[in-house]
């Protein structure tokens, strides 16, 4: 089974170094930093069957009730054409991301962690995770971790029409809305494949498309002391680093948290989440 996400992760890379080669639709592959073709993260687990999609004007024109008067639209971001890598500002500031979850069985415990160090992470949710799981993005909320949008299951948005990547957005900030409290005002690409679709329609939401600095390439599992290092020697100021809660056995991502959380404390660095004047 392992052997056969591996085998699908290199097709996926393949199509995504293809596209990035080919300029295919504008396409836009950004890596870690450096502009290498990054590699792509775990498909989410297989999950319950879809609930038929809701109308897309319920998201737009019907405000929750139960939260008091209705929430002012966000501001809408400008439209970029590259994701923001790391954040900037003054001092030792380090982001942590978790993407694909939630997962009920290790999102709580990466919860936990970060409950008992007092730190606040930012959780890149996929929408069919989240609408079963929508009791851990309650908790995100209760306890002050953002959570961003991660298209509702994961696709190679360059490889979808407009009208697919809107419906995969539009449906996870709308589970997101319900669940945590808020819409969503963080946006991710699956694979780091980004194109102009996806900016624009992530400004038409609301959100900032933010990517990552540091991978910790959990998703290969190669051994908690690895994660660890990759961390720890990852770590600037302005960093963002990705993880994953979910898409496979992650717990050692789990157990990584667990050492490198405290010695990245120690070492001074202020663990945070995004925010818009720090961009
Ligand atoms: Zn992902």
């Amino acid at each position: 089974m392992k052997k056969d996400q591996l085998v699908t992760r290199r097709t996926l890379l393949t199509g995504i170094a293809a596209l990035g080669a080919a300029g295919a639709g504008g396409a836009l592959v950004l890596g870690p930093g450096d502009g290498a073709v990054s590699p792509p993260a775990p498909l989410p687990a297989p999950g319950p069957p879809q609930r038929s999609p809701l109308k897309p004007s319920a998201y737009r024109l019907q405000p929750l009730t139960g939260y008091g008067a209705p929430r002012a639209t966000p501001r809408r971001p400008p439209v970029r054409s590259e994701p923001i890598l790391r954040m900037t500002g003054r001092g030792r500031t380090l982001l942590l991301t978790f993407d694909d979850g939630p997962h009920p069985e290790y999102t709580p415990e990466i919860l936990d962690t970060l409950a008992k160090y007092k730190v606040h992470a930012t959780f890149f949710v996929c929408g069919e995770m989240a609408d079963y799981n929508r009791d851990l993005l309650t908790r995100m909320a209760d306890e002050g971790h953002t959570v961003g949008n991660h298209t509702w299951s994961h696709p190679l948005l360059t490889k979808l029409s407009r009208r697919r990547i809107r419906s995969e957005m539009e449906r996870t900030s709308e589970v997101v809305e319900q669940a945590y409290g808020e819409a969503p005002r963080w946006f991710r690409a699956p694979y780091g494949a980004w194109n102009r679709a996806a900016f624009q329609l992530g400004a038409e939401l609301g959100m900032e498309p933010l990517a990552w600095s540091v991978d910790t390439l959990d998703w290969t599992t190669p051994g908690t002391g690895t994660i660890v290092d990759r961390v720890e020697e990852g770590a600037a100021p302005g960093v963002v680093v990705l993880s994953h809660d979910a898409g496979g056995n992650r717990s050692q991502s789990v157990r990584a948290l667990r050492r490198y959380l405290p010695e990245l404390l120690d070492s001074g660095y202020h663990l945070t989440v995004p925010r818009r004047r720090l961009i």
